[in-house]
C-alpha cells in the first residue's frame, strides 16, 4: 500500500518567490486527500504531476487566507476538467457560506456535488473512514478555531505464510479468513492453529498535520509513535515571543513535540518569509530531534 505526502506549499502568510502557502497532498492506497489549499495549490498539483481529479476529500485546518485562497480556483478548475460525483470539504462551518456565495458571485455551476462537513472543536473526532484508513481532527490553539489532522491506518491483516499454503493445501477461499485470525480446518476435520499459519501483520502507519498553533504538548498523547509528524515552525526560537503573540510555534517547539510523540520523522514548515536561509530552523530542530526535514515544495515523503 502506498502512503505518502507531497508538500505543495511550505510558506506562512506571505509567499516568497519559491515558497507557496500551505497545502499537502496525501496519497493512501491511491486515494487522494488534500489538506489546506493556499493560493497556487492547483498549479503545484499540475507542476508535480499529481492527480487533482482524484481528490475526493479536502481538509481545511482553519479559515485564514494562506490556507484557503486557492480553494475557489481549485474547485472551478476541477469542474472545467469535468469532474463528476462528489467532492467533500471538511472545514469550520463559516466556510460553507463563503464557498456558496463565491461560487454564486462568479456564476460557477460546478459539475460535481460539493458536500460540506463542519469540523468540531470538541476534541478528537473521526472525520473519515474507509476499509484501511481513519482520519481524525483535533483542535489546535491559534487566533481563530483551527484543527490538526491525524491519518492512521487500521490494523492490518495477518500475513499468511507461503510455505504452509502448499503444506496444508489451503484453498483460496479460506486464505482471507486465516489472515483475519481463524484456524484452518482441513477436509479431514483436522484443526491447524492460526499461529502455525501466519506471521504478525505490518504495523499500521500514521501521519499528522499540525499547523497553525502555539506549542501544545497536550496533544502528544494522541499522536504517540507517529510515523511522520508535520509540525509548523513559523519562527526560530529567538523569536519565541513573536511566536507566542501570533499563536505560532518555533522550530525548537516542533522538535520537542516530535520527541514527546516519539515520532519517527519530523517535517517542519509554514516558514515565515523573514527567513531567507532556513538552515537555522533545521539546525535548531535537529539538535533536539535529529530526524528533522525542512518542508520543500514538490518533495514527497514516504511513510513507512
Ligand atoms: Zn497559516
Amino acid at each position: 500500500v502506498n502512503f505518502n505526502v507531497s508538500i505543495l506549499g511550505s510558506s506562512s502568510a506571505l509567499p516568497t518567490s519559491n515558497r507557496y502557502p500551505t497545502a499537502h497532498l496525501v496519497n493512501h492506497d491511491e486515494r487522494f486527500f488534500l489538506i489546506d489549499c493556499g493560493e497556487g495549490t492547483q498549479m503545484q498539483l499540475r507542476k508535480n504531476h499529481l492527480p487533482m481529479s482524484k481528490i475526493n476529500h479536502i481538509f481545511i485546518s482553519h479559515l485564514h487566507g494562506d490556507h484557503v485562497f486557492g480553494l475557489i480556483g481549485f474547485l472551478s478548475s476541477l469542474s472545467m476538467l469535468n469532474r463528476a460525483g462528489e467532492v467533500h470539504i471538511h472545514a469550520h462551518q463559516p466556510l460553507e457560506k463563503y464557498l456558496n456565495d463565491s461560487l454564486k458571485f462568479f456564476d460557477s455551476n460546478l459539475n460535481f456535488k460539493l458536500v460540506f462537513h463542519a469540523l468540531s472543536d470538541k476534541g478528537f473526532t473521526m472525520v473519515y473512514e474507509d476499509k484501511k484508513l481513519e482520519i481524525f481532527s483535533f483542535p489546535l490553539l491559534h487566533r481563530i478555531p483551527c484543527c490538526g489532522f491525524l491519518f492512521r491506518e487500521k490494523p492490518k491483516l495477518l500475513n499468511l505464510r507461503k510455505d504452509v499454503i502448499e503444506k496444508y493445501d489451503i484453498p483460496n477461499h479460506y486464505r482471507q479468513r486465516i489472515k483475519m485470525g481463524e484456524d484452518f480446518v482441513n477436509v479431514n476435520g483436522d484443526i491447524i492453529k492460526n499461529e502455525l499459519l501466519t506471521l504478525p501483520p505490518a504495523a499500521p502507519l500514521s501521519y499528522a498535520f499540525v499547523t497553525d498553533t502555539i506549542y501544545k504538548p497536550y496533544w502528544a498523547k494522541f499522536l504517540a509513535d507517529i510515523d511522520l509528524l508535520y509540525h509548523e515552525s513559523t519562527f526560530a526560537h529567538d523569536d519565541l515571543k513573536l511566536a507566542r503573540q501570533t499563536f505560532h510555534s518555533t522550530a525548537v517547539q516542533a522538535a520537542q513535540m516530535a520527541k514527546l510523540c516519539n515520532a519517527k520523522k519530523l517535517v517542519i514548515g509554514h516558514f515565515s518569509a523573514r527567513y531567507s536561509d532556513l538552515s537555522v530552523l533545521q539546525a535548531e530542530a535537529a539538535a533536539i530531534f535529529p530526524n528533522t526535514y525542512l518542508a520543500n515544495e514538490g518533495e514527497k515523503h514516504v511513510i513507512n
